[in-house]
């Protein structure tokens, strides 16, 4: 797979929709193959699911580093997002990426002076700028000769760009919560970006004196300034010790394929307002003090009645409507616990135990999203399940597969 990956040559190789499920995308920016170490050994090379897998280095530590990041400007690309939060792009699978040139006059350069001084100059009767957002650098692209130290690659950015058009020929602004076809690299790009301006745009009040807060860390915190147009504002907790910020959030939730006690049944639910036939995984999020597998046992049991004993995680996926991480798990149910009763918790309208091998045959159907009609060649008596961007879809065919990950996306 990683010879594989290297024999592409066009400029996008990196954000090739191919499946590398074998591979690893490290910190560092390379692509390595684990296939063969002993963890993907024993448990199972690792799935990387839609929004995951990103190409991007995020270099955290340099997030506060006004040098570094006005040095990374010019040189960078941009992700544009508007007032729904579509990125802007060039199709339904790749993004466009804007140059400073065109931005420039949009944002010009908040990195100009050190974060403490733009937090002092702050002055509530100038207007807001655009909330900029650092994403990170490609490594494996040296193409704009960008290098700081000893970080190099380009340099990527996202802007909550509001109602600003940049009027580019051939983009679109493009929905695309239900529509998963971006390439790879792309759509865990855009889950970043999205997740990171949503919550900017959620905390412009301080939640402790109610005052308004100031982006920093490019783009990745929030304080609240102690002055306004040099007058000091009111005392705040926030503005004391690691209280002196707000960090963006992220909201675990529990999928899970949860299995019988023989291991020959799946249990699967659906929704009311679900298309005719369509059925997946249960799932909830996990509630505060609770652990993955607590949460797993308890949505199950509270969403069909079915009590569940060994759980084992699978992979996860993150997803920024606005903030879940989804934590992909597979649980067996306790002999005797497998009775469904919907009465607890009306979120189904539906639950059931299907044979695994008409999933595994179900799975190998052409499969289309909730947004859309039944795929090509769907006959009565077959049920659908979520396409294979969703993690859903990664668990059941884990399940049909002997409970092996690392399987094709
Ligand atoms: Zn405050």
């Amino acid at each position: 797979m990683y010879r594989a990956l290297r024999r592409l040559t066009s400029l996008n190789r990196h954000f090739s929709t191919m499946s590398y499920n074998a591979t690893y995308h490290v910190g560092t920016g390379a692509v390595l193959d684990y296939a063969s170490g002993y963890m993907s050994q024993k448990f199972g090379p690792e799935v990387i699911n839609y929004f995951s897998g990103s190409p991007i280095n995020r270099v955290s530590f340099l997030r506060g580093n006004t040098a570094f990041l006005s040095a990374a400007l010019p040189l960078s690309k941009f992700m544009l997002l508007n007032n729904t939060w579509d990125p802007l792009s060039n199709s339904a699978e790749n993004l466009y990426f804007a140059n400073y040139s065109t931005v420039e006059k949009l944002i010009g350069n908040p990195y100009s002076v050190p974060e403490d001084e733009l937090i002092a100059a702050y002055n509530s009767t100038l207007p807001v700028p655009p909330t900029l957002l650092f994403l990170g650098l490609d490594e494996s692209d040296n193409s704009s000769g960008f290098k700081y130290t000893s970080y190099s690659g380009q340099p990527y950015f996202a802007i909550a760009v509001g109602d600003w058009d940049p009027k580019v020929e051939n983009t679109e602004w493009r929905r695309t919560r239900l529509d998963l076809k971006l390439v790879r690299g792309h759509a865990a790009m855009l889950a970043q970006a999205r997740t990171l301006l949503d919550w900017n745009s959620r905390n412009v009040f301080c939640s402790m004196c109610g005052g308004r807060t100031v982006s920093v860390n490019a783009g990745t915190k929030r304080v609240c300034p102690g002055t306004d147009n040099g007058k000091a504002l009111i005392e705040c907790k926030s503005r004391v010790g690691v209280h002196n910020i707000a960090f963006p959030r992220t909201d675990p939730t529990v999928i899970m394929a949860i299995v019988n006690s023989i291991g020959d049944k799946v249990l699967l639910g659906r929704q009311r307002r679900w298309p005719e036939a369509f059925y997946s995984t249960l799932a909830g999020f996990c509630e505060p003090a609770e652990s993955i597998e607590e949460a797993v046992r308890r949505e199950t049991w509270e969403e069909s009645g079915v009590k569940v004993g060994r759980v084992v995680v699978h992979s996860s996926q993150p997803w920024p409507y606005p903030a879940s991480l989804m934590i992909g798990c597979i649980g067996e149910a306790l002999p005797g616990g497998e009775d469904i009763h919907l009465g607890h918790d009306p979120e189904l309208h539906m639950a059931d135990w299907y044979d695994i091998k008409f999933i595994r045959e179900m799975l190998a159907k052409p499969a289309r999203g909730l947004d859309e009609g039944p795929p090509e060649g769907f006959k009565e008596g077959d049920i659908r399940l979520p396409p294979s961007t969703a993690i859903a879809h990664q668990l059941l065919l884990a399940v049909s597969n002997n409970f092996h990950g690392g399987l094709k996306i």
